[in-house]
């Protein structure tokens, strides 16, 4: 065994219900390890503002998801308040056989999935301080009509249940403190003996 060749990248999934900062915590994150892999997820929720095709998602109609779920191209995919998500395959694919780490931020039915072709993967979930101020942050955002925010509501609690599954719970109280307990988890589990 060499244990200074590494094998394979860590697939690294963030969870948490919205409202939870993901997208927040996530790009700081990004920021702080430029070689992680993030992966762009298709969705046919139309763009919000300032979006980009190919950056924030790749923007899709149904029936454009669903030949790229008939073609097999995603490694999983879900319904999500009326919309489809799913992560691409090839790009996830080639990058953790080439020893890089990818980056998920995908909801728990993808997650489950996910779970199921790689169990070895590292599994986290960003709750907010209090239900409270989940409340208050999907009402902020402000990009939503109040039939979307109620339903993302409800299943952010539905989701909250959905904790005990992940190998991991850090709690975004403060933006950098979450990513640094991120940080923290990413190095540890690169340190694993299984893993070498
Ligand atoms: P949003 O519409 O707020 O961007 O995303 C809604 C939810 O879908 C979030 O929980 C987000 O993490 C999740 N999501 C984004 N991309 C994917 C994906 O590729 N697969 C799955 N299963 N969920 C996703």
């Amino acid at each position: 065994m060499d244990v200074f060749q590494r094998k394979e990248g860590l697939l690294i999934v963030l969870s948490g219900p919205s409202g939870a900062g993901k997208g927040t915590v996530s790009a700081l994150l990004r920021e702080r390890m430029p070689e992680l892999t993030y992966s762009v997820s298709a969705t046919t929720r139309p763009p919000r503002k300032g979006e980009k095709e190919g950056v924030n998602y790749f923007f899709k109609t149904r029936s454009e998801f669903e030949r790229m779920i008939a073609n097999d191209e995603l490694l999983e995919w879900a319904e999500y308040v009326g919309n489809y998500y799913g992560t691409p395959r090839r790009l996830v694919e080639e990058r953790l056989s080439e020893g890089k780490d990818v980056l998920l931020e995908i909801e728990v039915q993808g997650a489950r999935q996910v779970k199921k072709r790689f169990p070895q993967g590292v599994f986290i979930f960003l709750i907010p301080p209090s239900l409270d101020e989940l409340r208050r942050r999907i009402e902020q955002r402000g990009t939503e009509s109040e039939e979307v925010v109620l339903s993302r509501l409800k299943r952010a609690e539905e989701e909250l249940k959905e904790m005990s599954r992940y190998d991991y719970v850090v709690v975004n109280d403060q933006v950098e403190r979450a990513c640094d307990r991120l940080c923290a988890i990413i190095a540890a589990e690169h340190c694993r003996v299984e893993r070498l």
